[in-house]
């Protein structure tokens, strides 16, 4: 006579290694690299899910699993409801031989009774299913892709030339959260470039004329004006809310101020920034690759002395432009993106080039031995801030 499922359970619990939420969580905080496999089913899924996990149901583990997950020795956690499936899943894993698999003890009802975060796929109208289509069908995006997007929130500094075309691209493609900071009034010769702004915005701020216009071009998009000039008070505050920051405000010292932020807070930062016919882009990773002032230690050039010049606006269109296709990249967690590069265009002569940039252990604020460490406590280093 056969084995019944009372029999046959401590006999697979005791072959196979069960890691807890809090000992997974561990894992996960620290960068340790390691799959998490759902093998639920896709109904199970869609209802939630942990962030990160790849859905595999059980069913499909032996016919599938090996296309997904070809390196053997990579570390798996494997998850289902409860901690049922997920242990016989692992057994399998083992005797196909995987190396390095555990079960997660309770599975996605224990972590969510731990207090730890789940994840559930937005159900899109067929409406926002129309609008996103020609993105959702990307292979890198995808239904699960397009809700990463709209769970995204993204604070730009600036709603000037540098940022305005990005701003626009990033409420089309339907980033959950927009912020926008700035200070300045809309005036006539901001129409020339700055295209988030148009007459009937003349003489308002131009934070609230770009939520404005957001809010015209997607309304799936939750839109926050700081009509507010950035200082070391209250940057941290308003920072805090967003998983990502793009520096648009074309002021040097509101460009260091925003990088310290960043890296102190850890949160990724992308950089758009113009002169005269030239433009950059440099994005910082804070743990993994330069900050601003490892590449720049000073300002290249002093903002009063550039106030007079000339400049191209379409050029800082696209630098701000190249900064959002980033952010897309970088929310989708999908790409190559410009870590450790530093972009530079030469737009009069049409000429790109990427510079590799390496982080400075000298630096006053990622280096071995910082002397940033708070903002406040730096105030007298940022002088004016735009
Ligand atoms: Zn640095």
């Amino acid at each position: 006579m056969g084995k019944s499922f009372k029999e046959i359970w401590p006999d697979i619990k005791g072959k196979i290694k069960e890691v807890s939420p809090e000992e997974l969580k561990v894992r996960m905080t620290n960068g340790k690299e390691t799959i998490l496999l759902d093998v639920r089913e896709k109904d199970e899924m869609r209802k939630e899910y942990m962030c990160g996990a790849e859905l595999l149901p059980r069913g499909f583990l032996e016919m599938r699993v090996e296309e997904l997950i070809p390196d053997k020795e990579k570390p798996i956690v494997v998850y289902c409801a409860v901690g049922v499936r997920s242990a016989f899943a692992a057994k399998t894993l083992m005797d196909m031989g995987y190396e390095d698999v555990a079960s997660l003890r309770g599975g996605i009802e224990k972590w969510k009774r731990s207090g730890f975060e789940v994840l559930r796929d937005l159900d899109f109208t067929r409406e926002q299913l129309d609008r996103y289509s020609r993105q959702i069908i990307l292979p890198e995006v995808g239904e699960k892709g397009q809700a990463k997007i709209h769970r995204g929130k993204v604070l730009i500094v600036g709603s000037g030339r540098l940022s305005s075309a990005a701003t626009m691209y990033l409420a089309a493609g339907g980033v959950g959260k927009l912020g926008v900071v700035d200070f300045h009034p809309v005036t006539h010769g901001d129409l020339r470039g700055q295209i988030l702004h148009t007459f009937s915005s003349l003489g308002k701020n131009r934070a609230e004329s770009a939520a404005k216009m957001v809010e015209r071009i997607n309304p799936d998009v939750s839109t926050e004006a700081y009509p507010i000039r950035l200082g070391v008070e209250n940057t941290v505050d308003i920072l805090k809310d967003y998983d990502v920051i793009l520096e648009c405000s074309g002021n040097s010292r509101t460009r260091y101020l925003v990088n310290d932020a960043c890296v102190l807070m850890e949160k990724p930062l992308f950089i758009a920034e113009m002169a005269r016919d030239w433009g950059k882009a440099m994005s910082v990773y804070p743990g993994e690759g330069p900050c601003y002032r490892c590449v720049f230690p000073k300002p290249e050039l002093d903002d009063n002395a550039s106030e007079g010049d000339g400049y191209s606006d379409a050029l800082g269109g696209l630098m701000g432009l190249i900064q959002a296709a980033e952010i897309f990249k970088f929310l989708l967690g999908k790409g190559d993106l410009l870590k450790g590069k530093l972009l530079l265009w030469d737009g009069f002569r049409m000429r790109f080039q990427q510079k590799p940039v390496e982080r400075d252990r000298a630096c006053p604020l990622c280096g071995e031995h910082p002397c940033i460490t708070d903002l406040v406590k730096n105030k007298g280093s940022y002088g004016r801030l735009g």
